[in-house]
């Protein structure tokens, strides 16, 4: 059974470049009828926060990536523990005491020497004793992994064909001085256990893939699917590493953003197929095909989620928003009206909050002066509350007849006059929506 897992470790919030993550692992499980899994990666005691592990569900809920369960590595510690045993027993783990200056030297020496950067393996050369000595010294090691230099291949389902050099990685460290599980075991010991069989992520971890091919067979097993998705830059191809702290989904949501705009443009960025504002979920899933998608950096601009937005938006039943228009206080009476007259005219569902108070409380319009004796005359003519359809044409008319002006000249000074703005929605439309008839 198609099986795959979101693991976001919760030291932050989710930003769109994870979102693509979460999303593919999502669709694949779920076009598939299999299982999605939440996981935790919460091995790092010191920065893991129960702050980010709820704000992680509420964004997922947000956008309706449902979860089948909720994996939490914390809790699964015996596990890694006896993987690490198991590799130990089997050759395939040592002990190394390096200080992160002494492999810094290392590294500049390699570099300098016009050699890769690759851990030199002192460690394996070690004697008991001064192994022993070294412990007394500086205190427990890290493990690392012992590599086999062999080449490690994989069918990407986005990269293709990949063969990487296990000579050309250092062995990783799986646990550290202090004892703590690193993401690489506990990853793999998981995907093992929790029978992964798909797992898409960002191309930053591709290095990561190849080790961990290796110490899944070591642990005598197989190894899922891989894909690699590019990673997301800003519309003029920058990195978007930096930026990406103000690209969370809360900021986003706090910003208008419609779940379904955001997903619409997640699910197709970045693949073949041309982004297009879906209805539901559901569509995007039935459509979604890793293979469209291609390994080169993939523009992301936030600004193209509004015109997203809007045309959702326009399509809205006054249902779906019922709740919202009577939590603005729209009276009953006119909420329905109130949403169709404003749903073409929004581009985020917080414009509405700002249309309301100007029908509730009328407009402070700064009218030029040139325009202000015609103003105060058109108030002066007005008819008294409530304005029906017709008022707009019958009063605009009567206006024209009065002063001679027509066209522009006529219709924005009184629409500025009601709303204090320059662009809305039909004013025949918006007028019987007026609670308080203008101060002049
Ligand atoms: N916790 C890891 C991360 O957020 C998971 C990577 C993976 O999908 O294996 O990078």
């Amino acid at each position: 059974m198609t099986t795959t897992r979101f693991a976001p470790s919760p030291t932050g919030y989710i930003h769109v470049g994870n979102l693509r993550t979460a999303l593919f692992n999502f669709m694949i499980a779920r076009k598939a009828g299999g299982t999605f899994i939440l996981r935790i990666d919460d091995t790092d005691p010191e920065r893991s926060k129960e702050t980010y592990v709820d704000a992680i569900k509420q964004d997922l809920e947000w956008l309706g990536l449902t979860w089948d369960r909720v994996e939490r590595q914390s809790e699964r510690l015996d596990l890694y523990v006896a993987a690490a045993e198991e590799l130990r027993e089997k050759k395939r783990f040592y002990e190394a005491f390096e200080t992160p200056t002494e492999l810094d030297l290392k590294r500049k020496k390699q570099l300098n020497m016009g050699k890769p950067p690759v851990y030199d393996r002192a460690a394996l050369a070690l004697s008991d004793a001064e192994r022993d000595a070294l412990r007394a010294e500086r205190g427990q090691g890290v493990w690392r992994f012992l590599l086999d230099h062999e080449r490690i291949e994989w069918t990407d389902g986005i990269l293709g064909a990949q063969s990487i050099d296990a000579a050309s990685v250092s062995d990783p460290v799986l646990i550290r001085g202090d004892g703590q599980v690193l993401y690489t075991l506990a990853s793999v010991v998981d995907d093992t256990d929790m029978g992964v069989t798909h797992v898409v992520r960002g191309s930053d971890h591709v290095t990561n893939t190849a080790t961990q091919i290796q110490i899944m067979a070591s642990l005598g097993h197989g190894h899922p699917e891989f894909a690699h998705h590019s990673l997301l830059t800003g519309p003029q191809g920058e990195a978007l590493s930096k930026r990406l702290g103000t690209l969370a989904l809360r900021d986003l949501r706090e910003n208008g953003v419609e779940p379904i705009a955001l997903l619409s443009l997640m699910a197709r960025l970045g693949s073949s197929q041309p982004v297009e504002l879906a209805t539901s979920l559901d569509e995007l899933v039935a459509g979604f095909d890793i293979s469209t998608f291609g390994a080169a950096p993939t523009k992301f601009d936030a600004e193209d989620l509004y015109p997203l937005t809007a045309r959702h938006l326009h399509g809205v039943a006054y249902a779906e928003v019922a709740s919202e228009i009577a939590a603005l206080g729209v009276p009953d009476a006119i909420a329905l009206r109130f949403w169709e007259v404003m749903r073409a005219n929004i581009t985020t569902k917080q414009e509405l909050a700002d249309w309301w108070a100007i029908c509730r409380d009328g407009a402070t319009p700064e009218i030029v002066e040139d325009d202000q004796e015609f103003v105060a005359q058109a108030l002066a003519a007005l008819p008294p509350l409530p304005f029906d359809e017709n008022t707009w044409s019958s009063w605009t008319s009567e206006m024209k007849d009065a002063t001679g002006r027509k066209g522009r000249a006529l219709f924005m000074p009184l629409r500025h006059a009601l709303t204090g703005r320059k662009r809305g929605p039909e004013m025949a439309d918006l007028m019987p929506l007026l609670q308080v008839l203008p101060k002049d």
